[in-house]
């Protein structure tokens, strides 16, 4: 049993760091339908991200605010992860994905202007993230049913850094190495 259970919360303390090695290997797919053992982890990780980016919350546990977190990153090695963020438009988008997998992508490539940060990575880290515009992953709900999804803009962007994860990738492995503001041709600013 995992320390992950029903009323657990997570907090910075349990969030892996860069160096960590399990960070930078690929994770290992999850049996489905999920145990109820990953149900809860999952739920623990997503109750995370909203604690974060709740003022009150935030301040009084110490939180980063964060809008995505796989399991990996509480030193887990599964291929699961969870994401909540609120658009421009103030409506929220919650997902929770086990084995999610790219099926297609566009040409098209977008960054976010100010760079991308990490909950596992505590410094400041200049430098555009090239991703693609609009993705479509497959991959499976909290229920075990296997879901689709079409995204684009910032939703993209962070399932393709949580994803990222899941590959042992981290954000700066993106970054041109010579000139790190440097970008493909198609590329182009969220906003
Ligand atoms: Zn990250």
């Amino acid at each position: 049993m995992s320390k992950f259970h029903s009323n657990y919360m997570i907090t910075m303390k349990d969030i892996v760091r860069e160096r960590n090695e399990i960070l930078h290997q690929p994770t290992q797919e999850v049996m489905l339908p999920p145990s109820d053992e990953d149900k809860k982890i999952l739920t623990c990780m997503m109750n995370f991200l909203k604690n974060s980016q709740d003022p009150y919350l935030s301040k009084k546990y110490k939180l980063r605010a964060g809008v995505g977190l796989s399991a990996n990153q509480i030193g887990l090695n599964k291929r699961m992860f969870v994401t909540y963020l609120t658009d421009e438009k103030g409506k929220e988008h919650e997902y929770t994905l086990i084995n999610p997998k790219i099926i297609s992508h566009s040409v098209s490539m977008i960054y976010l202007p100010p760079g991308e940060g990490c909950l596992s990575v505590d410094r400041d880290i200049k430098g555009f993230v090239p991703r693609y515009e609009r993705i479509k992953v497959k991959g499976f709900n909290l229920e075990g049913e296997e879901i689709v999804l079409k995204l684009k803009g910032h939703s993209s962007i962070v399932i393709q850094h949580e994803i990222d994860h899941l590959d042992g990738i981290m954000f700066y492995d993106r970054i041109n190495k010579e000139n790190p503001f440097k970008l493909p041709e198609n590329c182009k600013s969220l906003y």
